[in-house]
């Protein structure tokens, strides 16, 4: 069984692209074009919400967004990936008043216009080889690369430039994009996917500490030491995701309480003992009688743990043992697995399926429940491992999955 390769687009191609698209729509030539990166975490998950770290890097596959400001208040949208032109007032715009994509892109607009900056109406023309709802942030991808169109035509300077990205305008854009997610287009995002995308740098993994929103630049250049990571998109369908994401945040949310902690990082940073923690955590009446106690002292566990689990990897890449982090990603999968149950099969035979072929480790990345699983493997060994995963799919009658080598590619410009 071959692996199906999914491919990138350079970025003059997906300009071009983006350029086509408006013109065919607006019969019209754009003023800017912005593109943002879609994401891939190599370690740290559901623990953005938890105030935890997080060690994604941007991908080389981006969205693209031509865009034209307007005199009125009118957003006019289309998109490659999707029929019909979304078109919306941004007067109008308000949380819990829009439904379909459009809303990503109208939600970065009024999210900026809400912390005061002077953004009008504007046409735009979309499209993207990230792939939609495979855990690599296609939405995350498209609200920034709305936010730098934005910046760029309506003047805002926040961006800065390719070369000298303005960091702290930066943080700005990512909180526009996390209020358009969260109160425009109701998604529950924790962060990590939409500062992946506006504040990776290429070349590097961005080490973020989702309770001071700091960041640190961490060189990540795998081929150099003969390793590749590959990106498995299994392509599953997701389900019951928006739910269990929810229930997920509340039981975190009611054990900081138990706890008496503002979030469950302040429990990671006390280094207090997995026994103590448990204890607490089921003793009568510290949870509120919807959460299970044992439930939750296995989903503390797991945030606990890899939240230890980036610190170990940062450590193993500074001190070169890159191969090392293998068993890392593995470990990270049986606690998703097992702990946080937010696997599913297809995610279980990604990894079990690469690891079995010689990959160094692997784990299901992002929500959970479909989506995307990554694994390390040797770079000459890259093709056997795809391949391999490739045929076990086939094996389980599973639609077959896609595969991208990851490189740590450009934020948002
Ligand atoms: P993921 O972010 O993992 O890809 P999400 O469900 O969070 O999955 O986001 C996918 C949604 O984002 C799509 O259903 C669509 O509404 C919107 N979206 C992403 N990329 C595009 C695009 N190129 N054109 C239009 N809408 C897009
Ligand atoms: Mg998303």
């Amino acid at each position: 069984m071959t692996a199906q390769w999914i491919d990138s687009w350079s970025p003059v191609e997906g300009r071009e692209r983006a350029e086509k698209v408006y013109r065919d729509c607006f019969n019209a030539e754009p003023a800017g074009v912005g593109s943002a990166p879609g994401r891939a975490n190599l370690i740290g998950e559901h623990t953005d919400y938890n105030d935890g770290l997080v060690f994604p890097f941007a991908l080389l596959h981006r969205t693209f967004i031509a865009l034209t400001a307007r005199e009125d208040t009118i957003i006019r949208l289309v998109s490659a990936q999707e029929d019909a032109v979304w078109e919306v007032d941004l007067d109008e715009v308000a949380p819990g008043a829009h439904t379909g994509w459009g809303a990503y892109v109208a939600g970065v607009a009024w999210a900026l216009r809400e912390q005061g900056y002077a953004v009008r109406g504007f046409d735009a023309a979309v499209t993207s080889c990230v792939p939609y709802g495979a855990g690599l942030s296609s939405s995350a991808a498209l609200e920034a690369s709305a936010a730098v169109a934005l910046d760029e035509v309506f003047g805002l300077g926040l961006a800065g430039t390719v070369d000298e990205p303005n960091d702290e305008g930066r943080k700005v854009l990512v909180q526009a994009c996390i209020r358009a997610e969260n109160e425009i287009a109701g998604a529950n995002t924790g962060g990590m996917d939409q500062s992946a995308s506006l504040r990776a740098q290429a070349g590097h993994l961005l080490l973020l500490d989702c309770q001071t929103q700091d960041v640190q630049q961490v060189p990540f250049a795998l081929s150099d030491v003969g390793l590749a990571l590959l990106i498995i998109d299994t392509r599953a369908p997701h389900q019951l995701v928006d739910g269990q994401y929810a229930q997920r945040r509340a039981t975190c949310e009611a054990a900081a309480v138990a706890l008496g902690v503002p979030s469950l990082r302040a429990i990671a940073d006390a280094g207090r003992s997995a026994d103590e923690i448990a204890a607490q955590l089921t003793a009568p009446g510290a949870l509120p009688s919807d959460q299970n106690p044992e439930v939750a002292v296995r989903r503390v566990r797991h945030v606990l743990g890899d939240i230890e689990r980036v610190r170990r990897v940062v450590t193993l890449l500074d001190e070169g043992r890159t191969e090392e982090v293998g068993p890392l990603l593995t470990e990270a999968h049986v606690s998703l697995r097992d702990d946080y149950e937010v696997s599913c099969p297809e995610l279980d035979v990604a990894v079990d399926a690469a690891n079995a072929a010689g990959a160094l480790g692997g784990r299901m990345i992002g929500g959970g429940f479909g989506g995307s699983a990554i694994a390390l493997v040797r770079l000459d060994e890259a093709q056997k491992v795809a391949d391999a995963v490739a045929a076990a799919f086939a094996d389980k009658g599973f639609t077959a999955p896609g595969f991208m080598v990851a490189e740590a590619g450009a934020p948002a410009f």
